[in-house]
């Protein structure tokens, strides 16, 4: 933007937009003016046209209030952005090579389960048997992640089970800041596109991502978090309750809080 009533009218555009009324008055002598208006020539009356080209659109919600913007950004080339399916978001992470776990990589594993699914279930990364299968939480941990789900009444098939990082770290290594932050915005979609009515974090590097804090388990447990105004019920991983079977009853309490959440 070039010329001062441009600048003018967006100065005023983003005063209006923040509910401020700008009071533009002549520049006071050798004081602080706003940079916009004092620009030439944003005459008087050059800011007087500006004020009235910008329409006070009684749609406009008040300053201070915010809204959810449409899922899908129909100005937005990002390709994730244009997923509108689940199958879509599998289909961009079935191509990825945006972080170095895709090198050893045998199968993606983006998350499988209902696109209606109240309950997200979210893990870590793939492990051996995910990997192999392109499926998650199959090995070990997924069978008794499977008997934790069904303890609350529900079938695997009824909830969306995924992972923070869709490829297999490897020697199954805890992903790399880099690596999670590569690869989180495929989850934030599949997010995005099924809104559930609850999440449950399992594991560090579940509820530090999608919390986005560093705090650990330990001090966010026994609390109702949210991410994007969905509540997020924060456990143990399936995996660290076969190193110790001590936290099947704190994981337990847990699920029955994401259960009666559900249900609420
Ligand atoms: N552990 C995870 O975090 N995810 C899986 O899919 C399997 C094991
Ligand atoms: Fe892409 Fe995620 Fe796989 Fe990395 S882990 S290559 S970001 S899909």
């Amino acid at each position: 933007m070039s010329d001062g009533r441009a600048l003018a009218r967006a100065y005023l555009e983003q005063q209006r937009l923040l509910g401020t009324d700008a009071v533009v008055g002549p520049p006071a002598p050798g004081g602080a003016v706003p940079a916009a208006a004092a620009t030439p020539p944003a005459s008087r009356e050059a800011v007087d046209s500006a004020t009235a080209a910008v329409p006070r659109s009684a749609e406009l919600l008040p300053a201070g209030l915010t809204y959810d913007p449409p899922a899908q950004d129909l100005f937005s080339t990002d390709p994730l952005q244009q997923a509108v399916t689940l199958a879509d978001v599998a289909t961009l992470v079935a191509e990825c090579t945006k972080c170095r776990l895709c090198e050893d990589r045998r199968h993606t594993v983006p998350g499988e389960g209902a696109t209606a699914a109240r309950l997200v279930v979210i893990g870590e990364g793939p492990g051996k048997t995910e990997d192999e299968t392109g499926r998650p939480f199959v090995g070990q941990a997924g069978e008794l992640l499977t008997k934790i789900l069904a303890a609350i009444g529900l079938a695997r098939e009824q909830v969306f089970i995924c992972n923070v990082v869709k490829c297999r770290p490897p020697q199954n290594r805890t992903p790399l800041y880099d690596e999670i932050a590569s690869c989180v915005p495929y989850l934030f979609r599949q997010l995005e596109i099924l809104q559930p009515k609850v999440i449950l974090a399992m594991g560090n590097t579940a509820i530090q991502t999608i919390l986005n804090t560093k705090q650990s388990l330990g001090s966010l447990r026994g609390k109702t978090h949210r991410f994007r105004g969905i509540p997020v019920i924060v456990t143990y991983h399936p995996a660290a309750l076969l190193r110790n079977p001590n936290w099947k009853k704190p994981t337990w309490d847990d699920v029955r809080i994401a259960h009666r959440l559900l249900d609420g």
